[in-house]
């Protein structure tokens, strides 16, 4: 139980990598945020008290600060404070810079991008020392074609963490990034086919796409004491994709 009287905050956290991060901080002791704009997020909530767990599903969207606000007010009143911030809500949209709409440059942008500077700038008040963790991605360090504002956003918030971490350092927060690789969500799943997921895996040097509880357990050791001199990290996950050409 290492997260005891703990209380973290997961956006995104109705599906995908956000749900295997709430789960296993739920396993861990931790009292567990569920903030989302969609309402699966209830579901995860269920799931943790079933199981014994505490947990509040919060409806939220990162991209708003009012509802960002709202989101952090509902959090102190239940449970008084905050250790650790999981910013994981994304979305990804296809297209370049010539076929990308100035909306959904726009949207992109607001919900990975601002929606992390507005969670850490309503979080971070509240908190007196504990961790930060933002998700970027490998196209967050490498370029990827035909999805310009997915990778410009996942570029800034590699180096949100980096101005994060030395903002905070002696407040007593550490702030880290985690990029992932191809991970096996309903992100990828929208676009693949399961035969051409196993195809996009063995491209991968460890030959497979990874699951989110591999996301997850990474998240937890960067929040974890076992982290406690690791701040301003990048850190990959992703199979070795990073690594070099292969
Ligand atoms: P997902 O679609 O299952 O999860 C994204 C979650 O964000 C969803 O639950 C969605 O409801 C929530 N969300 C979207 N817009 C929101 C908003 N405005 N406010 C609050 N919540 C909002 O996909 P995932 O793969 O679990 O993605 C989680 C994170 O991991 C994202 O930031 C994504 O960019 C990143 N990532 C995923 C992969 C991958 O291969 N799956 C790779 C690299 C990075």
């Amino acid at each position: 139980m290492r997260f005891k009287n703990k209380v973290v905050v997961v956006t995104g956290a109705g599906s995908g990598i956000g749900r295997a991060i709430a789960l296993a901080f739920a396993k861990e002791g931790a009292s567990v945020v569920i903030a989302s704009h969609h309402s699966d997020g209830k579901k995860v909530e269920q799931e943790i008290v079933k199981a014994g767990g505490k947990a509040l599903f919060v409806q939220a969207d990162v991209s708003g600060s009012a509802s960002v606000r709202s989101m952090v007010d509902g959090v102190i009143k239940k449970f008084k404070r905050v250790d650790f911030l999981v910013n994981n809500a994304g979305i990804l949209l296809h297209g370049d810079a010539v076929s990308t709409s100035e909306a959904d440059w726009n949207r992109v942008l607001d919900v990975n991008l601002k929606g992390m500077f507005l969670c850490a700038k309503y979080v971070v008040p509240c908190m007196k020392s504990g961790a930060i963790v933002n998700i970027s991605s490998e196209w967050g360090l490498s370029g990827g074609r035909d999805v310009l504002a997915y990778c410009a956003s996942k570029g800034g918030v590699v180096n949100l963490t980096r101005a994060m971490a030395l903002d905070y350092a002696r407040k007593g927060i550490r702030v880290n990034a985690v990029c992932p690789g191809l991970i096996n969500t309903k992100m990828l799943t929208g676009f693949f086919s399961k035969k051409e997921l196993r195809e996009i895996g063995q491209m991968v040097p460890m030959r497979r796409i990874g699951e989110p509880e591999e996301i997850a357990r990474v998240i937890l050791f960067l929040c974890s004491d076992d982290a406690s001199y690791v701040t301003g990290a990048v850190l990959s996950v992703d199979g070795g994709d990073m690594a070099g050409t292969y």
